[in-house]
């Protein structure tokens, strides 16, 4: 059992790590790329730099950073998160335990464009298949996206509905899919209902009826997996105390994801914040 799962090595997390590691706890980081940082191409507002450095050599020193104090790492992509005493990570590859989650995925929402999603959002279209799949008994529902975390819904939903299709929306499958769960590679124009979504047109003039449409596209941001484990949300930011806790007892966030001043310092010191927190929160 690990003391603590850092899911995100970005600043947040990583520097949550550096905390933990050295306070002789067993933790493990889980990410998937650079994050927000893969896009700066120079920093020179963060200290400690003479010259401006790049956000991916940024991140890989700091993961080595924390590689170095023992902190174990995996490249993969978490899919999702539940409690039942102690926590469960699921990646695409593996499930975890550990007595306490820390959140650090920073603040990249995966949305597809259409007309009538965000007017259908919550009438019809939902982003948690665990929180809301139960109202879709027996109904025809549609999973969009086309990546682990997609399938992690599709096989959440399986059991419970008469009939399941992935929407790729014009894009590449990046799985492999079980021959139960339709595929539909379409690109999408719209959904249509009256009070509830009831179809979904696409491109080249077709359309399908469905009773529940289910947002899978790319990776499970920091909402995705908060909501999956019940934890407050606010304009999509986990709400947090000032020190990091959310409204769940052992469950943590830091950085970009709880909104406020989107910075690399802002971020650090969260995860700095969180790691002793949770250092706190193991011992007692
Ligand atoms: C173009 C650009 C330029 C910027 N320039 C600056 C600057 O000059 N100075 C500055 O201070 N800030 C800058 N920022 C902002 C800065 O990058 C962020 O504030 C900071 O990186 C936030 O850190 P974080 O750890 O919260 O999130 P991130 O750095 O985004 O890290 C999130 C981590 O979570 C991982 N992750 C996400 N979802 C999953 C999942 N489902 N499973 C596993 N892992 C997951 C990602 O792989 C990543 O490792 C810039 C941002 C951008 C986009």
């Amino acid at each position: 059992m690990l003391d603590t799962i850092i899911i995100g090595n970005g600043p947040a997390g990583i520097s949550a790590a550096l905390y933990i590691q050295r306070a002789g706890l067993k933790s493990l980081i889980i990410g998937k790329d650079s994050g927000a940082l893969a896009k700066a191409e120079k920093i020179e507002n963060y200290y400690g730099f003479v010259n401006p450095i790049s956000g991916k050599e940024l991140v890989s020193n700091g993961l080595l950073q924390a590689k170095r104090l023992g902190a174990q790492y995996i490249n993969d992509e978490v899919t999702g998160l539940s409690y039942d005493g102690n926590f469960m990570v699921y990646t695409a590859n593996k499930n975890f335990s550990s007595k306490s989650v820390l959140i650090a995925t920073g603040k990249v929402k995966n949305k597809p464009r259409f007309k009538g999603l965000e007017e259908f959002e919550g009438n019809g279209i939902s982003y948690c298949a665990v929180c809301d799949g139960f109202f879709y008994r027996g109904k025809d529902v549609v999973v969009i996206g086309n990546s682990d975390y997609a399938l992690h819904e599709a096989k959440e939903l399986l059991p419970l509905v008469k009939s399941l299709t992935l929407l790729t929306d014009g894009n590449n499958l990046t799985i492999n899919v079980p021959p139960s769960i339709k595929v539909n590679r379409k690109k999408i124009r719209s959904v249509e209902g009256t009070d509830f979504a009831e179809k979904i047109s696409f491109e080249d003039g077709s359309k399908m009826h469905t009773d529940g449409i289910f947002i899978a596209a790319g990776s499970a941001s920091s909402s995705d997996l908060a909501k999956k484990i019940g934890a407050e949300i606010d304009k999509d930011n986990i709400v947090v105390d000032e020190n990091l806790h959310t409204n769940i007892d052992g469950l943590f966030a830091a950085g970009d994801c709880t909104g406020g001043m989107l910075q690399i310092s802002k971020a650090v010191y969260e995860g700095s914040k969180a790691g002793t927190e949770i250092i706190k929160y193991v011992r007692s």
